[in-house]
C-alpha cells in the first residue's frame, strides 16, 4: 500500500460499501465481517431469461450472464451509489464484481465491456452513468477494454422502476442502437447495477447483436424481480 493510500484513509477511513461501518484503516475488504456473513451471492443456476421468455414470450438475445447479490440485500447501497452522490462506493461495487467472476471462464472470452446508457435526462440529473462509472471500474481490475458509449438509446424512454413487468418490457422495446464497427464478431459483457426483468438488457444485447456481435454476456452487481421470486418494486 502506498504511502498516499495510508493519508487518504486516515481522511476518508475505508467503510463497507454495503452498510456503511468504519471497517478499519488500510484494510483492502470492502464489506464489512457481518455484511459478509449475512449477505450471500445469488444461485448460480437462476435462468435470467425465465420471466422475458415464459411471460412475455419474448425472443432472448443475451446468450448467459449473471448478478451478483439479491437487489433486497444491498438496495440502500445501491441507492446511495445512485442518487446521493456517493460515487466512489461504486469502486466497490466493481470490485465485488470481479472477485465473484474473477476465476470465471466467462471473463477469459470476453472481448469487450459495454454499459447500459442512461437517458439524457437523469444522466443531467445525476451527472453521470453508474452503469458506466461500474463498467470503467470493472474494466481497470479486469483489464478487459470499455468500450464507451458503445450502445446509444435511440429514443426516449420512462425510468424503468416506476413501471411494471409488462410496461418495462415495452417501454425499451427498440430503444437501443449500436454504431461501433469494432463489436463486430466479438464476445461482448453488458455491465449494469441491476438486472429485473431483463428487459433493458436484452434489447441491449438484441442491439449488439444486430449490429453483428458474436455473444453477448451480462454481468450487474444485484438482480430483483420475478426471475428470483421476490423484490418487485426496484
Ligand atoms: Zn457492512
Amino acid at each position: 500500500m502506498k504511502f498516499s493510500d495510508y493519508i487518504i484513509d486516515f481522511i476518508y477511513p475505508p467503510r463497507c460499501c454495503i452498510c456503511g461501518e468504519l471497517i478499519g484503516y488500510a484494510s483492502k475488504m470492502t464489506m464489512c465481517e457481518k455484511c459478509r456473513d449475512s449477505i450471500s451471492y445469488i444461485d448460480k443456476d437462476i435462468d435470467y431469461s425465465a420471466t422475458l421468455k415464459n411471460k412475455f414470450n419474448i425472443e432472448i438475445y443475451f446468450d448467459c450472464g449473471e448478478a451478483v447479490f439479491r437487489y433486497s440485500d444491498v438496495k440502500s447501497a445501491i441507492e446511495r451509489f445512485k442518487y446521493f452522490g456517493e460515487r466512489n462506493i461504486g469502486k466497490s461495487f466493481a470490485y465485488l464484481m470481479y472477485e465473484h467472476w474473477k476465476n470465471n471462464d466467462k471473463l477469459k472470452y470476453a472481448d469487450y465491456l459495454v454499459s447500459v446508457p442512461l437517458n439524457k435526462a437523469r444522466l443531467k440529473e445525476r451527472g453521470y452513468n453508474q452503469a458506466e462509472y461500474l463498467a470503467n471500474e470493472f474494466s481497470k481490475l479486469t483489464r478487459i477494454k470499455h468500450v464507451h458509449g458503445a450502445i446509444k438509446r435511440i429514443r426516449d424512454t420512462k425510468p424503468q422502476n416506476l413501471l411494471d413487468a409488462k410496461e418495462r418490457v415495452e417501454n425499451v422495446k427498440n430503444a437501443f442502437a449500436v454504431v461501433n464497427e469494432s463489436i463486430k464478431g466479438k464476445t461482448v459483457l453488458i455491465i449494469d447495477d441491476i438486472f429485473t426483468t431483463g428487459s433493458t438488457i436484452n434489447e441491449c444485447a438484441a442491439a449488439l447483436k444486430k449490429q453483428g456481435a458474436a455473444k453477448v454476456m451480462f454481468l450487474t452487481f444485484s438482480a430483483a424481480g420475478n426471475n428470483l421470486g421476490s423484490d418487485k418494486n426496484v
